[in-house]
Order: structure tokens, then C-alpha cells, then sequence
């Protein structure tokens, strides 16, 4: 079910990850998605949803290569699906369906992958619908980037800013110091209403504590000391965070 978070847009939250899909809609009722998901039904129900709103999709957004935010529905339009160029090539189809596959099994998805390069040089959205600024903020996953829509005082952060998740890191070597100037340039972003890619929408102020939470993390991760954060009490979140303390001491 969609909530309001701002005069334009929506946001719905699956139980699974609190896994957050956002709609953006125009005027005239055209829609952008923002990492529609979770389970084929759900993205059934939310074109369901907004086809009975009288809206219709225009285009999409995708804001980096991991499979739960790059997911389509037959149910939904054909439409633009854009991402970083640098999120395009990270992975093939193949490997975001590999991974839908383990990390939530059960479930036949129509379009796993498949998103559209934007251009390099992109700063804003390509559609036409309400200002969109792509700003990039690597450090999770390849090519990661994050929406910010400054007539809205709306962030879109990706897979930055929750409050269910510590940061998560990419494989990449830089990716704490990657991580640490992503959320600098998010902090220094006016916004109202933070939505994070899992987790609950947060006011500014709230946004700003999880800036301070997602450094004092990467400070203790980078020690080599035991993080205590609430966040780590979710068992699946716990052994992510092993596996990178692992990654970060070998
Ligand atoms: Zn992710």
C-alpha cells in the first residue's frame, strides 16, 4: 500500500527487508519508480495500485546492481529503466537472477536486470516529469547512485541511510573511504524526507543521526573493534557484518 511521503511522492514497504519502492508522480499522473519491488506480486499490486490512482508509469530508476532494485513486472510498462553506466555493466542479467535466486528463493520473477545506461555525464533524470539530480554515492555496489528531487526536499537514497542496515559494503578496494565521501555529499543534500532503500522514511533530523550512526560504524569496522549499534541485532545484518570485518582484516 502506498504512503505519502511528500506532496508527490509515494512510498510502499515490503515486510521482507522493509524493502522500499518509491513513486514519484507528475501532474498529469506520470509516474517514475524508484527500485520497484519486492515479490512478482507485489510489483502486480503496485501497478495495480497505480493504474486506480489513474496514474501511469513513465519511467524508472534503478539505483544500483544489486537484484532487489533492479526488478520489473510484465504487469508493469515497457518503459526507460535507468541506471549509472557504471551499474549496467557491473553485473550481467544472469548474475542479478543468480542472486534473486539464493537470497530469496521460492518466487519466478519476470525481468530481473535489464536496466538502460544513462549518459556519463547525467546530473539530472532523463524524463520529463518533476527535477530529478543523480547524485552518485559509491561505496555499497558498483555504480551506486541516489536520487534527490529539490522541489520535493525528497532523497532517495539507495541503499545508504537505513535504519535496519549498517553500511554495506562493496567489494571494491576504497570502498570505506568511497562509503564515508557518499555520505558526506548525502548529509551536505537538503531534504525533508530521507527514504532509504530498506528501512522507515526519516525526517531530517533523523537522517542526520543516521549519518552519525554510519560513520561511528565505519570508524569501529576500520578498528577492528565490536560495533555497538542496534542495527547488528538483526541476524541476517550480522552476518553481513562479519563477512566484511572479515574482508576488511585478512
Ligand atoms: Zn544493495
Amino acid at each position: 500500500m502506498l504512503e505519502q511521503v511528500s506532496a508527490r511522492v509515494w512510498v510502499t514497504t515490503s515486510p521482507t527487508w522493509l524493502t522500499t519502492s518509491t513513486v514519484v508522480v507528475d501532474d498529469d499522473g506520470a509516474c517514475l519508480l524508484v527500485d520497484p519491488a519486492l515479490t512478482p506480486a507485489d510489483l502486480v499490486s503496485l501497478q495495480r495500485e497505480l493504474t486506480g490512482r489513474g496514474w501511469h508509469v513513465a519511467a524508472a530508476f534503478s539505483t544500483h546492481p544489486h537484484w532487489d532494485h533492479v526488478l520489473w513486472s510484465e504487469a508493469l510498462p515497457d518503459v526507460p529503466r535507468w541506471a549509472t553506466p557504471a551499474a549496467v555493466t557491473a553485473c550481467t542479467d544472469e548474475e542479478l537472477a543468480a542472486q534473486a535466486a539464493r537470497d530469496l528463493p521460492g518466487h519466478r520473477w519476470d525481468v530481473v536486470g535489464g536496466t538502460t545506461a544513462m549518459a556519463a555525464d547525467t546530473t539530472e533524470l532523463p524524463w520529463a516529469g518533476l527535477r530529478a539530480v543523480v547524485v552518485a554515492t559509491p561505496g555499497h555496489a558498483p555504480g551506486h547512485a541516489s536520487l534527490h528531487l529539490p522541489r520535493e526536499g525528497v532523497l532517495l537514497a539507495g541503499d545508504m541511510l537505513s535504519d535496519v542496515e549498517v553500511p554495506l559494503l562493496d567489494d571494491a578496494p576504497g570502498a570505506v573511504d568511497g562509503y564515508r565521501r557518499s555520505l558526506q555529499r548525502l548529509a551536505g543534500v537538503a531534504a525533508d524526507v530521507v527514504v532509504p532503500g530498506h528501512g522507515r522514511v526519516a525526517d531530517a533530523a533523523e537522517a542526520r543521526r543516521r549519518v552519525a550512526a554510519d560513520h561511528r560504524y565505519l570508524d569501529d569496522l576500520t578498528a577492528g573493534v565490536d560495533p555497538l549499534d542496534p542495527r547488528l541485532a538483526d541476524p541476517r545484518v550480522h552476518a553481513e557484518h562479519e563477512a566484511q570485518a572479515g574482508r576488511a582484516h585478512a
